[in-house]
């Protein structure tokens, strides 16, 4: 049996996220894509209203809300401002290796700590020589009795200048490729740690982005996550139960975009009709709200799935891959119909284009989406 409605705890769940957008996040969206400020102010009211951490166990405090709950959070989150839901977003994809793989000791410490009062994570995998490529990752972890000692450089690692702790990706077996990789808890403010000035992007302005230098980093071997060797696969794992998050995030802002667009399109005349009334512009939006639609089903599907304990690798693949190349489309195709205002910063439709632009490269790049899909249905 197949069942597209939202329960009522669902609704409310989402109608909380909703108003929160409307009401928190939307009014402030361009004053921090214009400064860069981060938005530290929304994302404390979202955690007091319990709209962030939302997937941390009920055993550890949390709300232990399921992958699919999160999307219905995320899409919301998203349709207000982007940057400001990556920002909210990260504590997501730092907590899933410590979900996915921690002890109920390292649970307690890191994730009971988040929802007795707030802070932020962040996920350190990428480096200056190893993006798509995790395997050529330099980070080295050599232990030394109670300790691993950690040397090397992260990059690009949203909200890397506000955390209190990263998920770090070490190679602890450089001559084991990706099976000598290990995951680790690591303190921020542990000496050796040095973050970075924060990179001025293209957009999603509000998050934190920011490169992680490790010199000599002493981390205790409490804090290692699993065991030797099996960092690479808790870390790819936490993408299936992310991915989903992050496509819905790019469900919220294509959904903005073509709003923006059917109210544009209404008011607008030329040759003595509403544009909407020209049929190119009217199967435009046609398009996006097709495109919005089937975005949104396949987001729905690879959330299910994980939600079921049910592997959804090629659905989370397929879901980030289709949901990041719609928004990005259908932001474009959204300032098309506002035609040179839609060019201009006094409109918001250059911001949701520069915005969209990432869904298409963090978590996995669109060509890399592709690759996990062919290698899935291939095999
Ligand atoms: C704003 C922002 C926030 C980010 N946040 C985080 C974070 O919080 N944590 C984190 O760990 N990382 C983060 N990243 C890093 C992000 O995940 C990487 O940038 C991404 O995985 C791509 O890696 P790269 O930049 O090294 O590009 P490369 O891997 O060098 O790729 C360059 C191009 O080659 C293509 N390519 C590469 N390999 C292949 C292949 N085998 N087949 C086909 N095409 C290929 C890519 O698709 C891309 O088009 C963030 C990045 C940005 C920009």
């Amino acid at each position: 049996m197949v069942d597209f409605k939202l329960s009522q705890e669902q609704e409310q769940l989402r109608d909380l996220a909703r108003d929160f957008a409307r009401k928190e996040i939307r009014p402030v969206a361009a004053h921090h894509d214009h400064t860069g400020e981060f938005p530290e102010a929304v994302l404390r009211k979202a955690w007091e209203v319990g709209l962030m951490n939302v997937h941390v166990p009920e055993q550890f405090n949390g709300l232990g809300l399921g992958t699919f709950e999160g999307c219905l959070i995320a899409e919301e989150n998203a349709w207000g401002c982007t940057g400001i839901s990556t920002a909210m977003e990260a504590n997501n994809l730092a907590q899933a290796p410590v979900i996915i793989a921690g002890s109920a000791a390292q649970k307690k410490k890191y994730l009971g700590r988040m929802m007795e009062e707030f802070s932020l994570a962040a996920y350190g995998v990428t480096e200056p020589n190893a993006g798509s490529d995790v395997a050529a990752l330099r980070t080295t972890a050599v232990r030394k009795g109670d300790v691993y000692v950690l040397n090397g450089e992260k990059m690009w690692i949203t909200n890397a200048g506000k955390s209190d702790w990263f998920f770090v990706l070490a190679k602890t077996d450089p001559e084991a490729g990706h099976r000598g990789m290990t995951g680790f808890i690591v303190d921020a403010d542990s000496p050796g740690v040095k973050v970075g000035r924060k990179e001025w992007n293209m957009g999603q302005r509000a998050s934190d982005t920011r490169g992680i230098l490790f010199e000599d980093v002493e981390v205790p071997v409490a804090n290692r996550l699993g065991e030797e060797g099996m960092g690479f696969k808790i870390a790819m794992g936490a993408f299936d139960h992310t991915r989903p998050l992050v496509a819905a995030g790019a469900v919220g802002l294509a959904r903005a975009a073509m709003e923006h667009a059917i109210e544009y399109a209404k008011e607008r005349k030329t040759m003595g009709r509403p544009i909407a009334a020209h049929q190119t512009i009217s199967f435009m939006i046609a398009d996006m709200a097709k495109d919005i639609s089937a975005a949104r089903l396949l987001v729905w599907h690879a959330a299910w799935k994980i939600d079921q304990g049910i592997r959804n690798t090629l659905e989370a693949a397929i879901a980030k891959c289709f949901g990041a190349d719609m928004a990005h489309r259908v932001a474009s195709d959204a300032l098309q119909v506002f035609g040179g205002n839609g060019f201009n910063t006094e409109y918001p439709m250059e911001k949701l284009l520069r915005d969209s632009k990432i869904f298409q490269i963090y978590e996995g790049t669109s060509q890399i989406q592709r690759l996990i899909i062919a290698r899935e249905i291939l095999k």
